[in-house]
């Protein structure tokens, strides 16, 4: 079959990665000049298989108001919030309010995740990729008692479904991790053993040349306008090049990965897809001392910042901001990430030569991605994964691969289907 892949980040990418592994004949259309270039660009770097969680967090409810409040607070809405800013968080809280939903898509998305992981270290034997990644662990840290014991909880979910977790006493905390010299307050953590890390930037770059050199026609610089549909099937997309041209491109089937922006091509067919763009902040920087950075990656649960290090670099992230499309990235998130780095990682990098970074992650209301068969026959969507899209990314393009032929998927995708939204 043809097929035609609308996005060239990481889900789109190792989408288009799978279906020619399986034979097809695929072509990506990407409107940056290089892949991975919006929310792939510059994320916390965490392949966090064990933490995936979805975002309709019923604990999170009461939380909001607070953490909107305080000054270092990691949840920020810009005022006055937009229409759509007001109807994603109303949506949001039905759904977090929806009894027993949340423990469901929990260990959907977990059940994906060692999905994922799995695709991940057999995509890591099949090809040789240089992106800083590893699979050394992930710790959550705990900055109260609570946060500790809150920890418990999580671990008898992980021990349920086997996914390999400690809980850290201080000073093991501090034997996993030696630069962690700093005065951020510390009673343990929770080790999520087998998670990784990877630069997702790279990542994309790296596996659209594997892509290419096995046959894949990556196509940069064009824009996907409109699908062109009668009521069973979709024969074509319109495209505009670099250069204002319009052309019209057949396939056998399509498949939707474009983040953030995919609402607009599949609406016009019938369904909507109401992803929010919930923005967040990076500085990445080299470190001059690595023996004072990480080992691997920090959630740190006091400024809900993550710590990550991609070889000799640090990547520090954080804020979950409600702003729609808005670029900005204000000296004071900035400032919040650096403090929480040098509460705990102090002089490992001059953090004020950092890179900065803003971008939008594709949420749904609910939290689990879109993953399935859209409003035709032949068109696919693989798309709206929130704060794990990384993570997942390996996992779903395998899952979407596998209902385009027909086949049985790996993991139950109830919690995934498309139609959720107006049902
Ligand atoms: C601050 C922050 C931290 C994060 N940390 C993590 C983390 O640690 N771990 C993790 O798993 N995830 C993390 N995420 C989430 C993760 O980055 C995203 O879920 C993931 O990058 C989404 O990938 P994607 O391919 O779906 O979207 P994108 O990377 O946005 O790719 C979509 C692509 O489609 C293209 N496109 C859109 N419309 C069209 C069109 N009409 N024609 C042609 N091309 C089009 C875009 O140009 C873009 O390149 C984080 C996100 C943020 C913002």
């Amino acid at each position: 079959m043809h097929i035609v892949v609308v996005g060239g980040g990481v889900v789109g990418m190792a989408t288009a990665y799978e279906l020619n592994r399986r034979g097809h004949s695929v072509t990506l259309l990407e409107r940056h000049a290089v892949a991975g270039n919006e929310t792939s660009r510059a994320n916390a770097a965490q392949r966090s298989y064990g933490v995936v969680y979805p975002w309709a967090d019923p604990a999170m409810v009461f939380k909001a108001i607070p953490w909107i409040l305080k000054q270092d607070g990691p949840l920020k809405l810009r005022f006055p919030p937009s229409v759509e800013t007001l109807r994603f968080m109303v949506s949001t809280l039905r759904y977090a309010w929806s009894p027993g939903l949340f423990g469901l898509n929990r260990r959907a998305m977990l059940r994906l995740g060692i999905h994922s992981r799995e695709r991940f270290l057999a995509l890591e034997h099949e090809l040789e990729l240089a992106f800083d990644g590893d699979h050394r662990g992930l710790l959550h840290l705990a900055s109260t008692p609570d946060a500790l014991e809150g920890y418990r909880a999580t671990q008898e979910l992980l021990s349920e479904l086997n996914i390999p977790s400690r809980l850290l006493t201080p000073e093991q905390v501090r034997e996993a991790e030696p630069g962690m010299v700093g005065n951020g307050p510390l009673h343990g953590a929770l080790s999520y053993d087998t998670d990784g890390t990877g630069d997702c930037h790279k990542f994309s770059r790296e596996l659209a040349k594997a892509c290419e050199a096995k046959g894949v026609a990556v196509r940069y610089n064009v824009e996907a306008e409109k699908l062109i549909a009668d009521d069973h099937k979709v024969s074509a997309i319109s495209l505009s090049n670099g250069d204002g041209a319009m052309e019209t491109l057949e396939a056998d089937a399509f498949v939707i990965s474009a983040g953030c922006w995919s609402n607009h091509l599949v609406q016009p067919l019938g369904l909507q897809l109401p992803i929010y763009p919930v923005k967040g902040y990076s500085l990445t920087v080299p470190m001059t001392d690595p023996d004072r950075g990480p080992t691997s990656t920090i959630h740190d649960d006091n400024y809900k910042v993550v710590s990550t290090r991609l070889g000799n670099r640090l990547r520090a992230t954080g804020f979950v901001e409600l702003a729609d499309f808005n670029r900005d990235i204000p000296e004071a998130r900035l400032a919040t990430i650096r403090k929480s780095v040098e509460s705990r990682f102090p002089g490992c990098a001059d953090l004020d030569a950092a890179e900065t970074w803003t971008g939008f992650r594709p949420m749904t209301p609910d939290g689990p991605a879109i993953i399935g068969r859209g409003p035709r026959e032949n068109l696919y969507l693989n798309t709206g994964h929130g704060t794990f899209g990384w993570t997942l990314s390996a996992g779903s393009a395998d899952l979407i691969a596998q209902i385009i032929d027909g086949e049985e998927p790996s993991i139950c995708l109830d919690a995934f289907r498309p139609g959720r939204f107006q049902e």
